[in-house]
């Protein structure tokens, strides 16, 4: 009782810390930008310096927002997104997102966060990054070359097979086209077999069983538990929530094939099960093979890249290049948004101090709090949980609100729920 006394007086203390952190942050860079408008141009014949920002997801977007609005008026720098995607992709909602016909909200227009930026200060191209060298970045589609003063890496993790952890799509159209071909195939299979028992696994498999309580769905999950990196009450908890709705979960087995054979899928044991439908939901991975080139030593096993405190890469010769993200390695279990929001506040503010004559400042330290989770167990049941590896807290919601956190990501992303131009807002039935 008085440890998770602790954990909630642990997280208090860190919010009003952040806030505080904030505000000094605000202040400090409002000094910093009247200094900078009696000092003479830190470059000659008005030459433009690149902010290359790769990747606009939680981590990018934030950093481009940060600097964008933080810029002194006269600063020779311009923000520079490359992003290949037409609109934002909230990933958070995927999995519900494969059972019922919400994929339109998934998709939120790029754009309207970054408003209070001054005219020409952000540039957006829209394209991949195929490899990156000390002068610029190498662009897959129109093979330019776009030279940098700074670098963000914010390109976070990608899938393999795509749904439901990512989208593999840039269009809105061809994304929104994937949502509804996995929506067709689940509403027609009668025996569905989920392969991982992560987030995107345990939410998929509950939804499914929810919405179509007659087809029978098997989730095989590798560890002994499920949702392994998460406490034990959590996992109990997203174990019990899917035996309630009549999930057959099978742990400590591997998938032996890939794909359905004779209408059937083979465990690694030998066991058979009975199947028409197959959703992997295994394999993210940090996406920063493009870097190879320029920082391998960085570059860690797992793919993630090592960065210093300050969010500047591991490699005492580019202190120009930041990495924020699931792609770096600052040292957290369970990668996040909140995280990757924080840390791309960091990578801003930093990146601003720097193209104003300073030097970095801010640190990103981890902190537990930013891990919590919300795990849906079905349509109208969820189950919060935060832990700081020693102690956790958890408690079950029903959700009288089956629309998750739409309108609440749209808004917070400066666009008005649901008006992309193309569809009436609609819901979850
Ligand atoms: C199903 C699911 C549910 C989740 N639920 C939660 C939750 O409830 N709470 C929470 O806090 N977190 C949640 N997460 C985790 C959260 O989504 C991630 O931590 C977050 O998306 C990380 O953001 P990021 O900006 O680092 O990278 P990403 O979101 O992975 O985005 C990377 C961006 O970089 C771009 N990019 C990649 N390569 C290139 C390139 N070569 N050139 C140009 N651009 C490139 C991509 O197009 C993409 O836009 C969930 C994740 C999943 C999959």
């Amino acid at each position: 009782m008085l440890q998770k006394a602790g954990l909630i007086a642990s997280f208090v203390a860190y919010a009003f810390n952040l806030l505080g952190e904030l505000a000094w942050g605000s202040i400090e860079t409002k000094y910093r930008q009247i200094q900078f408008l009696s000092r003479p141009p830190l470059t000659e014949h008005g030459e433009i310096r690149n902010i290359v920002i790769i990747g606009a997801s939680y981590a990018g977007y934030y950093t481009a927002r940060a600097i964008a609005s933080n810029l002194p008026p006269k600063s020779p720098y311009r923000v520079v997104i490359i992003e290949p995607h037409s609109h934002f992709h909230f990933t958070w909602v995927l999995p519900r997102c494969c059972v019922v016909d919400q994929e339109h909200k998934a998709f939120i227009p790029y754009g309207p966060f970054l408003k209070g930026a001054p005219e020409g200060r952000v540039r957006w191209v829209r394209d991949r990054v195929a490899k990156v060298d000390r002068d610029g970045v190498w662009l897959e589609k129109s093979r330019e070359q776009v030279p940098y003063a700074f670098l963000v890496i914010a390109t976070g993790a990608g899938a393999a097979e795509g749904l439901p952890s990512r989208v593999a799509a840039d269009s809105k159209a061809e994304g929104v086209a994937l949502l509804q071909e996995m929506q067709r195939n689940i509403r027609q299979a009668h025996r569905l077999v989920v392969v991982g028992g992560g987030a995107a696994g345990v939410e998929l498999a509950a939804d499914a069983k929810h919405k179509y309580p007659e087809k029978h769905i098997t989730l095989v999950h590798s560890r002994k538990a499920l949702m392994h990196r998460f406490g034990p009450g959590l996992q109990a908890a997203a174990l019990q929530g899917l035996e309630d709705l009549g999930v057959e979960t099978i742990l400590q087995e591997r998938t032996a094939t890939s794909s359905i054979v004779e209408g059937h899928i083979n465990l690694q044991s030998g066991r058979r099960i009975e199947c028409d439908l197959l959703v992997n939901c295994t394999g993210q991975k940090p996406t920063s093979s493009f870097m190879a080139g320029l920082a391998p030593e960085a570059i860690s096993p797992t793919g993630t890249i090592r960065t210093k405190p300050t969010l500047q890469i591991q490699d005492e010769k580019l202190p120009n290049v930041y990495v924020c993200g699931d792609v770096a390695a600052v040292g957290i279990d369970n990668p996040n948004a909140r995280s990757a929001i924080r840390q791309g506040m960091v990578v801003g503010y930093n990146v601003v101090r720097e193209a104003t004559g300073g030097s970095p400042t801010r640190t990103y330290n981890p902190f537990w709090g930013e891990g919590v989770i919300k795990l849906t167990l079905g349509l109208d049941k969820s189950i919060s949980h935060v832990s700081d590896g020693k102690t956790e807290l958890w408690w079950q919601s029903k959700e009288t609100n089956r629309e998750l956190m739409f309108a609440e990501a749209w808004k917070h992303l400066s666009v008005k729920p649901f008006e992309d131009g193309d569809r009436a807002e609609k819901q979850v039935e």
